[in-house]
């Protein structure tokens, strides 16, 4: 599936660098200072717990909530608070190899390549009861009187633009050889693609489903959906090149929201309206396109989250009986089931990856997701040796 040899990693580069015996007492890791102050510090190698493993990272992924975190601090919470100057380490969307395991731990070895999904609940209130972790009652509760358990790497504990992070054994899902370092990394972005749809009935076969927004999350829910039998699924978009890629990703239909009359084509496209509709995009235009291109009965997921309150048209919402789901993360294993697909082959999530650099120039690669810069979609940064950094298969 890969023609990027330059900038793509194999996992035969990960050999046994930094693992078990050969873990050193620091690592190198950046900080989170004031809004927009990221630092490249040297911190202590973190110490796996019970059911923890200590994951070495090989890649992570950057997020648009990256972004958000980094220069704003919400979503992220630390100690209850803002995340800035509390030597907090943003980064969630990471892989790597189990380099020491926590006392009792005899799920995962040494050595074993992993991908994590975010969010370890506490596992002891309502909804973590439900399978509903990314929804924990206890969302940040894991420090002082407080004290949990709850984790969720990158926004609530220490996160992955490092070398290392410590993970729950509930939030790994082992990567076959034959899938690279950065398509490994878009497990818990497919994941949450998945955890929407899952939310609005699961069984999507011959449903229509139509995605907003193709950003990463949006582009790989196109391909869930597809994977699952939808039909038709439609995405829609601004951008052409990323329609582009909507359609090899398994879209019947691409709509330019900037010439098209998008709620009166998905009208022409499906007869009724859509069955379901995810909106990725978040926007006051766009959760009111969805509500008027769903079907009676039929449900919307926001799987985006709007900056500001969104003025909607709730009256249709109800009159139609409408269903809206918001949904956070990747919660009831999603990321296991997106793994399944993933190593079936049943869509290339590595056709959403388009840029990697190295944990050095993380500050480039976040200047490359921001600004979009080359056409970027997924930018990764690789701690493994060589990697010299650009667009993938240039
Ligand atoms: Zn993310
Ligand atoms: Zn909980």
């Amino acid at each position: 599936m890969h023609d990027d040899a330059m900038t793509t990693s194999k996992p035969a580069a990960s050999a046994s660098r930094g693992l078990g015996d050969e873990l050193p007492d620091t690592m190198r890791a950046w900080v989170l200072g004031g809004p927009d102050e990221l630092s490249l510090q040297s911190k202590p190698m973190p110490v796996p717990g019970r059911a923890e493993v200590l994951v070495r990272i090989d890649a992570v992924a950057i997020c648009a909530t990256d972004l958000e975190v980094i220069s704003y601090g919400t979503p992220a919470m630390i100690e209850g608070g803002a995340p800035f100057n509390k030597n907090f380490t943003p980064g969630h969307e990471y892989m790597g190899t189990v380099a020491a395991l926590g006392p009792g731990v005899d799920e995962f070895r040494v050595g074993e390549r992993v991908t994590v999904e975010i969010h370890a609940g506490c596992g002891q209130c309502k909804r973590c009861r439900m399978g509903m972790y990314t929804s924990c009652h206890n969302y940040g509760m894991n420090y002082g009187d407080h004290d949990k358990g709850h984790r969720a790497n990158g926004f609530t504990t220490n996160g992955g633009f490092a070398e290392y992070a410590v993970n729950n054994i509930n939030t790994l899902i082992r990567v076959p050889d034959q899938m690279s370092d950065e398509e490994a990394t878009l497990v818990v972005t497919a994941g949450t693609s998945m955890y929407g749809l899952t939310e609005l009935g699961g069984l999507v076969a011959g449903e229509s489903v139509v995605v907003i927004g193709p950003g990463p999350i949006g582009l790989l829910a196109v391909a869930v959906a597809k994977a699952l039998g939808a039909s038709p699924v439609i995405l829609i978009g601004t951008r052409e090149s990323r329609n582009a890629i909507g359609q090899k990703l398994g879209a019947d239909h691409v709509i330019d929201a900037r010439s098209e009359d998008v709620v009166a084509r998905v009208k022409e496209l499906t007869g009724k309206g859509a069955d379901y509709v995810v909106d990725c995009a978040g926007t006051e235009t766009t959760v009111n396109q969805a509500v008027h291109m769903t079907n009676r009965g039929g449900r919307i997921c926001l799987a985006a989250f709007p900056k500001s309150a969104v003025s909607f048209d709730l009256g249709a919402l109800a009159v139609n009986n409408i269903y809206l789901y918001g949904i956070r993360g990747e919660g009831k294993s999603a990321t296991h089931r997106a793994m399944a697909f993933m190593e079936a082959g049943r869509f290339d999530a590595s056709l959403v990856h388009t840029h990697t650099f190295p944990l050095d120039d993380l500050p480039t690669a976040l200047k490359h997701a921001r600004e979009r810069i080359d056409d970027a979609i997924k930018v990764v940064v690789s701690n493994q040796p060589g990697i010299t950094g650009g667009a993938k298969g240039k």
